[in-house]
């Protein structure tokens, strides 16, 4: 299998496997403009889009824009958002952001990966998350799923979330770059969970390495 299938094959038969399984995979995080996709990815970080979506609605009618956010007092910020866990590190990191928006960007979150990265408290996975779904560019984002998935299935042995966007951005078409990543997560979530993986059932059993199964 592995042997004689390239591994640009493989991914590129995993992907449009999964794309026939969960045709309407995409993020299920709710906002509804580039910053409240932002804010809603940062509170993501360790935290369920379930839980995340309960508190958005509330959050952004009270700060509707960047500047609310930005001019936030800190323990105000925190207790609105206490819910998501890790809140001091996420109200603070939503603050700096929406500051350097403010500051640098006229109020507007920027649209490509290089700017973003200059925010304050923006890592490459929120980047990423921004590009590919709040403005439909081509993004593959690495959380703990993909994460985990590219290492099973063998198509990424890197541990470096940095490192595992370049080599699934080498093995697949920037065209499936934002869709595959959330196929994997979804995959992820439904049968390849950290735990049990449930590989007796799952429709890329043949495709897959099962690599530290
Ligand atoms: S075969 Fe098993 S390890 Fe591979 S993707 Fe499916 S559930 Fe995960």
């Amino acid at each position: 299998m592995g042997t004689v299938m390239s591994k640009k094959t493989r991914a590129m038969k995993i992907i449009s496997e999964l794309e026939s399984l969960y045709p309407k995979a995409a993020s299920a995080l709710n906002y509804q403009n580039p910053l409240q996709c932002m804010i809603a990815t940062i509170l993501s970080a360790q935290c369920t889009d379930a839980q995340v979506n309960k508190i958005t609605p509330q959050l952004f009618r009270k700060y509707p824009d960047a500047e609310a956010f930005a001019n936030a007092t800190l323990p105000e910020l925190e207790n609105d958002i206490r819910s998501t866990g890790f809140f001091r590190n996420k109200a603070k990191a939503i603050r700096q952001s929406c500051q350097s928006v403010m500051k640098d960007h006229a109020g507007f979150v920027p649209d490509t990966i290089e700017k973003l990265l200059t925010l304050t408290g923006i890592g490459r996975k929120t980047a990423n998350c921004v590009i590919g779904n709040a403005y439909g560019k081509p993004a593959v984002m690495v959380d703990t799923h993909v994460k985990r998935l590219v290492y099973r299935m063998g198509l990424s042995a890197q541990k470096n979330p940095d490192k595992i966007e370049m080599e699934l951005k080498r093995l697949l078409p920037e065209s499936l770059w934002t869709k595959a990543s959330h196929l994997l997560i979804h995959h992820g979530r439904q049968v390849c969970s950290a735990r049990k993986p449930k590989c007796e059932e799952c429709s890329v059993n043949q495709l897959c390495l099962k690599k530290g199964i």
